[in-house]
């Protein structure tokens, strides 16, 4: 007989920039029997998953979806669909992710002006409007609702109106944003609003939920030239998605289970309630910390409540507390990214992983870990402020 190795996941809490922690209802859709890809019990799943994602992206477009792949998918079918060669593209920068957009219209054969803010703060929507006049004949303008590499929430009221202004259409990364915090595709007047599953949805990383308004549409069906890829062509996509039914790649049927009941989770804890949740535990998050002793890296005022960047104090080394979080404790949070590598940790409460449980847990299990590390947290004032934001007697 051969042995094979053993296969054991550890069990443990979610609390870095994704995956966060999915629901128990969410793992056992996954193992519900396969069904074929035109099986009509699996195309009225589909249709469900629509309805259910036009609900919590709160929009009545036609064209929303959702793409094979992780969050990366949907920023790159929107991407490649609306940029082709030659195009003037305006991306707004504040960290990580508003550049790979960047990098993906200068693929797609756009010219791409950058506007570029310092990781920490929000767009400045000043810049980007000058940015946009400049380059003139602008097609699209990009930013991130909520930058996962720094913390930082950017308006996008101000940068839409610079994007009307220009008759350019808009695109807005909303990956970590979407069932955490508002999102408002037609209250924006955004033209392309893209997600995914593991961050604030709670579902394993797998699909990627996209929704296009009838201008961006229009922009994208009167192509020229097609864009250059073919799995993540819209276009294609759609007729699967859409009462046609043309093959165009076998669904990844146990993700579309997954996202169902992960949409259905949202659905029946009503969005504003989860927002409030999000926005409640966050902050309690950021008050601990803060009242501990430690610097938020975000600026004030533009505080994501569901991803905190906190300044890793001087002295304290980045690496040995965050494998001790996860030896010790079983908790993952992450590093920081490029520019913030080994200044910050990222601590997300996303979806499941958002509870006051999780938030008192980790102010306690952090404090200890500096203290040992020879940084004077004040552990019982982290925990006051926190256990005050959530209402909890102290
Ligand atoms: C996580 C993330 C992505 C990429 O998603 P993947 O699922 O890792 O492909 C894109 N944009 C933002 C803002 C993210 O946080």
């Amino acid at each position: 007989m051969t042995t094979t190795p053993a296969f054991d996941p550890p069990q443990r809490i979610l609390m870095g920039p994704g995956p966060s922690g999915a629901h128990p209802r969410v793992v056992r859709a996954m193992t519900a029997p396969l069904l074929g890809h035109l099986d009509p019990e699996f195309l009225r799943i589909m249709d469900e998953c629509r309805d259910l994602l036009r609900t919590v992206m709160r929009t009545g477009n036609e064209i929303t979806f959702a793409t094979p792949g992780t969050g990366t998918s949907g920023m790159e079918a929107a991407v490649m669909n609306l940029v082709s060669p030659g195009d003037r593209v305006v991306c707004s920068i504040c960290g990580y992710f508003g550049e790979r957009i960047a990098q993906m219209a200068e693929r797609a054969g756009g010219e791409v002006t950058r506007v570029q803010a310092p990781w920490g703060s929000p767009v400045d929507p000043e810049a980007v409007r000058s940015a946009v006049q400049q380059a003139g004949g602008v097609k699209l303008v990009t930013m991130v609702h909520a930058e996962t590499s720094t913390g930082v929430q950017t308006p996008v009221e101000p940068v839409s109106d610079i994007a009307k202004e220009a008759g350019a259409l808009l695109l807005v990364d909303c990956v970590t944003s979407l069932g955490g915090v508002p999102v408002e595709p037609d209250a924006w007047g955004a033209d392309a609003v893209y997600s995914g599953t593991q961050k604030c949805l709670s579902a394993p990383p797998g699909v990627a939920p996209i929704t296009v308004s009838p201008r961006g549409w229009e922009a994208i069906t009167s192509r020229e030239v097609p864009s250059n890829t073919w799995y993540l062509d819209m276009d294609l996509l759609a007729a699967y998605w859409d009462e046609r039914r043309v093959y165009h790649h076998t669904a990844p049927i146990s993700m579309i289970y997954a996202l169902h009941q992960a949409l259905s989770l949202v659905v029946e804890e009503g969005l504003e309630n989860r927002w409030a949740r999000h926005e409640r535990n966050g902050r309690a998050l950021q008050e601990g910390l803060e009242a501990m002793g430690l610097g938020l890296h975000a600026d004030e005022g533009y505080r994501l409540p569901v991803l905190t960047t906190v300044r890793i104090p001087d002295g304290v080394n980045d690496a040995e507390v965050r494998g001790a979080l996860l030896k010790r404790y079983g908790v993952e949070v992450g590093g920081g990214l490029g520019e913030l590598k080994g200044q910050v940790w990222r601590v997300g409460l996303m979806g499941e992983s958002s509870s006051p449980g999780n938030v008192l847990l980790f102010l306690a299990a952090l404090g200890r870990l500096l203290r040992e590390h020879g940084f004077k947290a004040d552990l019982r004032a982290g925990r006051e402020a926190a256990a005050a934001r959530l209402g909890e007697p102290s």
